[in-house]
């Protein structure tokens, strides 16, 4: 089994912002393309265009059907019961939340939530503490969690021991992979600075994924985390994810949208001439 190193000072990470991913994809897309040469690479399809496609994705966006709730029930439900439609909406495994947020409101219109989902960088892996080679292993500096693919024997504990399916199994070449934190691109002094950070961060168009160290109070990330109520995952597993989600935002009741937004009724008989004679050929 593998030891985890003492906890360090920093911890890179994302912050993952609920209310604004759109679901688009891009940040999963960009992931792939970047990480499927260099140090993760290949990542492989099998089956790509047939009716059961699966393969090696460290990044995938879940989106979820979350039914109207009303006062009698909490309305961002950790335990998803809420939820209807494909997929449950993984509420339950969120903690906290600010006072604006689906963690406290009472009661909310129906709405769609769109779910990334990728390696966490926990602070307690047991991912890591199963492996029996050392492939898995959490890196000291910076807290980042990895695999060496040369000592990974394939025997899947790891992907048994992550309760938020992160672990990415190769069939191809019969070893894991998981999200790298884009280590090879953070670190890496061949890039401008400013594309120093994870591809799934510089290519989302909503600006929805953050990357900084959250180890850092004062840092961006952990400034934001604060200022929206960010969340773990599954808190009461103890495995101390690094990676924080910022919930939706309260949303307004339909009812109340559609009366905010109703046009009002147009009195013709104050329009000048010429437009009284347009209305009435519209309205014929
Ligand atoms: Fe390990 Fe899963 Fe945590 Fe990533 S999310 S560090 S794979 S337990
Ligand atoms: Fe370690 Fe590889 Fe087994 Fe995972 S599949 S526990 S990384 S040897
Ligand atoms: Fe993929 Fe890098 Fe984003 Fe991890 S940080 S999900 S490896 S793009």
């Amino acid at each position: 089994m593998t030891d985890l190193p003492p906890p360090s000072k920093k911890k890179l990470g994302l912050v993952i912002d609920l209310d604004t991913c759109v679901g688009c994809h891009a940040c999963a897309v960009a992931c792939k393309e970047w990480n499927a040469g260099g140090i993760a690479g290949p990542l492989t399809d099998e089956r790509p265009y047939g009716k059961d496609p699966t393969g090696v994705w460290f990044n995938r966006v879940h989106s979820y059907e979350v039914a109207a709730t009303d006062f009698a029930r909490p309305a961002f439900d950790p335990g998803g019961h809420a939820a209807i439609g494909r997929e449950t909406a993984p509420v339950s495994a969120c903690s906290g939340g600010s006072s604006d947020s689906l963690a406290t409101a009472a009661a909310q219109p129906a709405m769609t939530l769109h779910f990334p989902r990728s390696c966490l960088h926990c602070e307690e892996p047991a991912c890591v503490t199963v492996c029996p080679t050392g492939a898995s292993y959490k890196r000291a500096e910076d807290g980042i969690v990895l695999v060496d693919e040369d000592k990974c024997i394939g025997c899947k504990l790891c992907s048994w021991a992550c309760p938020y399916g992160a672990r990415e199994y190769s069939q191809v070449e019969g070893v894991m992979k998981k999200c790298t934190l884009c280590v090879d691109r953070i670190y890496n002094h061949n890039l401008e600075e400013a594309e120093r950070e994870p591809a799934c961060v510089q290519a989302c168009p909503t600006r929805a994924r953050h990357f900084g160290d959250l180890g850092d109070p004062q840092s961006k990330v952990s400034q934001l985390v604060a200022a929206r109520g960010g969340v773990d995952l599954m808190p009461q597993l103890g495995y101390k994810p690094v990676n924080q989600y910022l919930p939706p935002r309260a949303r307004r009741a339909g009812a109340a949208t559609s009366a905010a937004t109703a046009p009002e009724p147009l009195d013709t008989a104050a329009l000048p001439p010429v437009l009284r004679w347009l209305d009435r050929v519209l309205t014929r």
